[in-house]
């Protein structure tokens, strides 16, 4: 099925401006994505018809909040085919879900010499809070080399899993380079000696096909600003007997069987790890996303976007003086690049001033930019309302500015 892009333009209402008197091309979806009206929609009627908080309430308008907020859950956990509902944990995003994660299970299972494997590729939120275990719990972070293609390598992840090895985690997809990472060779590897496995999968999430069954990874976090729903919301998916013998998070209202000060019991799953007043109009504006998503063919969206990348590659070599940063054979959505000797963030202000939007700097991926001896890169990233057009006009565009920087 061949997708409308023209149509499909039209449901994305910030997409029709102009920026500086040019019209407005955006290439910084690695960022965050562009919204439907659809989910704007859907997080405006909250508010407007049927906002209460949920869960407490006896009465209509906090049962109708409450149905389509649960509703959601239901939704996610088709959309990743998880298992059951009680599987997916509504966070603030992937950053949260990671810290929930980090947090929760070294609490539980994490002691002085355990490591946990992380990638030179990780996005700081996939960095720091286990650096923050390995301060609170004498915990070692290890990590996996990514190759001067942007690529890893699996068998030094065989050599680097060991008796101490307690987690991995690692990004499906880099926000830096656009790389797929071998996720399932990688899981099947940990597998063999008990040792579970989180992906990031911020930048996957609605670019590949996730099935965490299939994968059979233990947990998988992602935002909901980054597949076309609202900021403030994300999902933990994690396997129900991980998630049951976890520790909570964070304490308070909802997450709790029994309060007493003789001693506490907690909420069933999902509930024992979404303390306080969740942001339930972020999440069924999620809901929304993943209808949107679900009205347009999947398979179509995720070959148009790859074969847009695949054109934005093939064009974009012919720029005088342009390198790329990650050159892996597997990899999508994502281009980082530098232009001769100028500096990104002079290269991303003149694109500015012409109407595109991309994004300049190391992209919270200090520890890969040292890897690869440089301060930052320009970076394009695509979704699928993105065109052909929009592409031609950037190569004009870099060609242009290219010429101006010298
Ligand atoms: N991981 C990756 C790979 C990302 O690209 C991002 C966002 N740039 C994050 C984690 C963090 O996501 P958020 O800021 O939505 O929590």
């Amino acid at each position: 099925m061949t997708l409308d892009i023209r149509k499909i333009r039209n449901d994305f209402p910030i997409l029709s401006q102009t920026v500086h008197g040019k019209p407005l091309v955006y290439f910084d979806n690695a960022a965050t994505t562009q919204k439907p009206t659809s989910v704007i929609e859907a997080e405006a009627d909250v508010y407007r018809k049927f906002n209460s908080n949920i869960h407490r309430g006896v009465h209509h308008l906090s049962n109708v909040c409450t149905e389509a907020y649960e509703e959601v859950r239901k939704k996610v956990a088709d959309f990743i085919n998880a298992e059951s509902k009680e599987e997916i944990i509504f966070t603030k995003g992937t950053t949260e879900s990671v810290n929930l994660l980090s947090s929760s299970f070294g609490g539980s299972f994490l002691k002085e010499g355990d490591e946990v494997i992380l990638t030179e590729m990780e996005h700081h939120s996939n960095i720091v809070p286990w650096q923050l275990l390995e301060k609170r719990q004498g915990i070692k972070v290890k990590v996996l080399p990514v190759s001067d293609k942007g690529e890893l390598d699996v068998e030094a992840f065989k050599g680097l899993v060991s008796f101490r090895t307690k987690m991995v985690a690692v990004t499906h997809i880099s926000n830096v380079m656009g790389t797929i990472n071998p996720i399932r060779e990688i899981i099947e590897l940990a597998h063999l000696k008990d040792v579970p496995v989180m992906i990031d999968g911020a930048q996957a999430i609605h670019h590949v096909p996730v099935d965490v069954k299939s994968l059979d990874c233990d947990f998988y976090v992602f935002s909901g600003h980054k597949m076309y729903g609202p900021t403030g919301v994300g999902v933990l998916y994690g396997k129900r007997k991980w998630l049951k013998e976890i520790q909570p998070y964070q304490g308070g209202g909802e997450m709790i069987d029994k309060v007493a000060f003789s001693g506490t019991t907690y909420n069933d799953l999902p509930y024992k790890f979404e303390a306080g007043t969740p942001n339930y109009a972020g999440v069924i504006g999620m809901g929304a996303a993943i209808d949107y998503l679900l009205t347009n063919d999947r398979e179509s969206i995720w070959s148009y976007e790859h074969e847009l990348f695949e054109y934005a590659l093939e064009k974009m070599k012919t720029i005088p003086g342009i390198r790329f940063i990650g050159e892996a054979e597997n990899r999508t959505s994502v281009i980082s690049f530098l232009l001769g000797n100028s500096h990104p963030f002079d290269v991303g202000t003149l694109l500015d001033k012409l109407g595109f939007a991309l994004r300049t700097g190391h992209h919270c991926a200090q520890p890969l930019m040292d890897k690869m001896g440089i301060p930052g890169t320009v970076r394009a990233s695509f979704a699928f309302y993105n065109s052909r057009e929009e592409v031609d006009r950037l190569v004009e565009a870099l060609n242009r500015v290219g010429a101006m920087l010298g």
